[in-house]
């Protein structure tokens, strides 16, 4: 892989002093564990003069337990995520998202801010910059076609983080700081289903921490994914899913999905589909839901077609099998 181009790399102390440096040199990016964003740079994906780490900012990686629920620091890594016992207890599957995410040298560094904002991914464009320039480059970098959709005006890159969906289904909300100063959103509201620009925060924000909220009683949830090597990848298709059951029926469904569209995708009308029994025709019907409402473009070495059926196949199997934990 090619040699990184020179930058500046500036260490903030607190949130609002990265905030400020954003803000003060145009074109800045943050660098929390720099596992997506290094080998991006070093092919040439983006060229900032300046890269501004967080990792030195206190409390950054905090993971916190309260009477509201849980506040996860952006800094906190996947491994900690994966290996905090009352947070496997509590969210499921965001500690499952946490372990799948990535491989065992990545998750001690890699961090739930990254992982929220992480690039999306497309087969032409996770490449070496020889490769892409030998392809005319492409609409989200540097070129005026997409290779994916030639006739269309818009990138469909896939997002492809794992905690996202996973997040959605716990009803997280995001703080965010920018240099004006602070807000929180519904997560759901971070994206945009634009895979060249699929982040709806400002150049001078950054992502501080995740909020959960205490999870219904009795409900439970779990994350899947299928990926090209088992060992480490991003999701093919990824699915969170959180449910519950009362007198043999399904009772409350939420689910999201992760690989199948520029933004995690939360599944629509899932109400519908509550007060009847987990059975063969419920299963049916939701995977039906999830084929309609994804969609996977041609942006990895395998078909869109594989992915809509993992995706739907992955998610019949978690609700089935939460519908059995006892
Ligand atoms: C071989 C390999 C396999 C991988 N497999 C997976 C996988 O299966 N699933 C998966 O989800 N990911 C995977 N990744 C990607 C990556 O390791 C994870 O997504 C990781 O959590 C990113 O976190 P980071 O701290 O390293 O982010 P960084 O690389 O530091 O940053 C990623 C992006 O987020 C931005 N950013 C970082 N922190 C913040 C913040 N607090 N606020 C706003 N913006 C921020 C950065 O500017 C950058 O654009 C893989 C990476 C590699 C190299
Ligand atoms: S979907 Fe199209 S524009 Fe987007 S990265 Fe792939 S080839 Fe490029």
């Amino acid at each position: 892989m090619p040699t990184l181009a020179p930058f500046t790399l500036h260490r903030a102390t607190s949130a609002t002093h990265a905030a400020a440096l954003l803000a003060r040199l145009p074109g800045a990016r943050i660098v929390a564990g720099g596992t997506d964003l290094v080998p991006n740079l070093r092919r040439g994906i983006g060229q900032p003069a300046a890269l501004v780490d967080v990792s030195s900012i206190a409390d950054f990686d905090a993971i916190v337990r309260d009477g509201d629920g849980w506040r996860i620091g952006a800094g906190a890594t996947l491994a900690a995520l994966a290996s905090d016992a009352a947070l496997a207890r509590e969210l499921p599957a965001l500690a499952q998202a946490a372990a799948s995410a990535a491989g065992p040298g990545h998750r001690p560094v890699a961090t739930l801010g990254g992982n929220l904002c992480l690039d999306t991914r497309c087969v032409f464009y996770n490449q070496s910059d020889w490769w892409r320039r030998s392809n005319d480059y492409c609409l989200k970098l540097g070129g005026s076609t997409c290779h994916v959709a030639p006739q269309g005006e818009r990138c469909h890159a896939a997002f492809s983080g794992d905690l996202a969906p996973a997040l959605l289904v716990h009803e997280a909300q995001i703080e965010v700081v920018g240099a004006n100063g602070a807000r929180c959103l519904p997560l759901a509201d971070l994206y945009l289903d634009d895979g060249a620009r699929h982040l709806a925060l400002a150049p001078d924000e950054l992502i501080v921490a995740a909020r959960i909220p205490p999870q219904p009683a009795g409900a439970r949830s779990g994350y899947r994914k299928a990926r090209v090597r088992g060992a480490m990848d991003f999701p093919l298709a990824g699915v969170a899913l959180r449910a519950s059951f009362a007198d043999g029926k399904l009772a409350t469904l939420r689910v999201a999905l992760s690989g199948t569209n520029s933004r995690p995708l939360p599944l629509a009308d899932t109400d519908a589909l509550c007060g009847t029994p987990v059975d063969d025709a419920l299963l049916a019907a939701l995977g039906k839901r999830i084929g309609k409402q994804v969609s996977p473009m041609r942006t990895t070495v395998t078909s869109s077609h594989y992915r809509r059926q993992v995706a739907m196949v992955l998610a019949q199997r978690l609700l089935r099998d939460l519908a059995a934990e006892r």
